[in-house]
């Protein structure tokens, strides 16, 4: 056992730095674009009590029936690693009374979840979600805000891709049409698939999602959900798509669109990013207006949607270029101090910079600062030299501070 080479776990990844670059600039181009449409900075625990998605994400889901990593804690309690957030966010909702605050709560939010898939490219067992949810108003402007912010952010990231757009109406519409649909799919139950046919009466939407063949003729063939809004509905989702339209956002209208999960109400989109082959959703969500109440808290509509990281930076373009550092040479030992106190103060003065920390020689730094795409390199002898990498010339300084001056203002010009 001692020889046992340790990995990370089936399904999971390290994120190393030169990855962690285009994470980073993803989340602040997420928290600039939400924040200044209101989305305040939220978090919640990564282990929620099960019954929070038992009750909250829907039984008959393939979540909540297969990939919960659920598990005892030492007192017994069964909890489960969160599989996705806007249940956290409306217990949190209600836990902390929000609804006395301005309505509507406006939350966004970054960090891991996990589902026990099969692990392929674009699917793990721990990923990470940008989201973003708005409690309190049923405003159709809302749905429109939160769909054009996730357009935004995926076009900014480089990510190309379709947004598909429907309307679920709500829970009598849809437990009517639910009757409506069961009864078509099982006058045509034979030439269903075996899984389709066995979710009959626990799932029968989701047979809008199977790739089975037959089971997609008998779906063109059924009753459509979109011609059986009440006019109130069919009225709100009419608004959001004028809201769209406005702003000029390209959306296939598609009414056979099934998210899968069971709180939506209403309006339900996702975007399709096709370069992502088999693992395509990029990032989806909708309204839920029955989801707090549901949970225990009082009747607050919602909507909010979450997008995958992972597959935004498969399907994306690169980052930009970090900032070229500053690179502090020593040219022998006694000089470390200074050295060290300069590249401090050069980091104080707002620059990137960094000092030899490996004992390289000054052929050794030189090459290193190379490998860095450093933009300057301060030498720091008897004497301290300032040499510029883009054009080669090396210049003699007074001192320290000198030093800094002459970088910061070489910055200032070719920045
Ligand atoms: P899929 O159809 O690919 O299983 P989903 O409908 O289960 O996706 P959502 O619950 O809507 O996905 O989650 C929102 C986003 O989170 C997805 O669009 C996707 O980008 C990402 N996501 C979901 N599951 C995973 C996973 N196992 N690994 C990586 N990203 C994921
Ligand atoms: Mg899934």
């Amino acid at each position: 056992m001692a020889s046992a080479k340790l990995q990370a776990p089936r399904g999971t990844f390290d994120v190393l730095p030169s990855d962690g670059r285009r994470r980073d600039s993803l989340r602040a181009l997420a928290d600039d674009l939400l924040g200044r449409a209101g989305y305040g900075s939220f978090e919640s625990p990564v282990f929620e009590d099960t019954e929070l998605f038992a009750r909250g994400v829907g039984a008959s889901t393939d979540i909540v029936q297969k990939e919960m990593f659920t598990f005892e804690d030492k007192g017994g309690r069964s909890l489960t690693l969160r599989p996705e957030g806007t249940a956290g966010a409306c217990r949190a909702y209600v836990e902390h009374g929000m609804h006395k605050q301005p309505q509507p709560v406006k939350l966004r939010y970054w960090g891991p979840f996990f589902r026990h898939e099969t692990p392929q490219a674009g699917r793990y067992r721990q990923f990470a979600q940008i989201g973003a949810e708005a409690l309190g108003s049923d405003d159709p402007s809302l749905d429109a805000e939160l769909i054009l912010l996730l357009d935004s952010l995926l076009e900014r990231s480089g990510v190309k891709s379709r947004l598909r757009l429907s309307s679920l109406g709500n829970a009598g519409t849809r437990e009517a049409y639910g009757e409506e649909l069961r009864v078509h799919l099982r006058e045509r139950g034979s030439e269903l698939s075996e899984e389709v046919r066995g979710r009959i009466d626990t799932n029968a939407l989701r047979a809008f999602d199977s790739g089975h063949e037959g089971t997609r003729a008998v779906m063109a063939d059924a009753p459509r959900l979109i011609d059986r809004l009440d006019p109130g509905d069919a009225e709100h989702f009419a608004e959001v798509r004028a809201l769209l339209d406005d702003a000029g956002v390209a959306y296939d209208l598609d009414p056979t669109l099934v998210r899968g999960l069971d709180y939506y109400t209403r309006t339900v989109f996702e975007f399709e990013s096709p370069s992502l082959g088999a693992q395509s959703g990029v990032g989806g969500g909708g309204r839920y207006d029955g989801l707090v109440s549901q949970l225990g808290g009082p009747a607050t509509p919602g909507v909010g949607w979450a997008a995958g990281v992972e597959r935004i930076l498969l399907a994306g373009s690169a980052a930009p270029a970090p900032e070229a550092p500053v690179y502090v040479a020593i040219v022998d030992r006694e000089h470390r101090r200074a050295a060290f106190a300069l590249a401090r103060e050069l980091r104080g003065a707002g620059m990137a910079a960094q000092v030899e920390q490996a004992g390289r020689s000054m052929k050794g730094q030189m090459k290193h600062a190379g490998r860095l795409d450093a933009s300057t390199v301060v030498i720091v002898g008897d004497e301290i030299e300032v040499k510029d990498m883009g054009t080669g010339e090396q210049v003699p300084v007074a001192d320290a501070r000198e030093a800094i001056a002459v970088v910061t203002a070489g910055a200032a010009i070719s920045g």
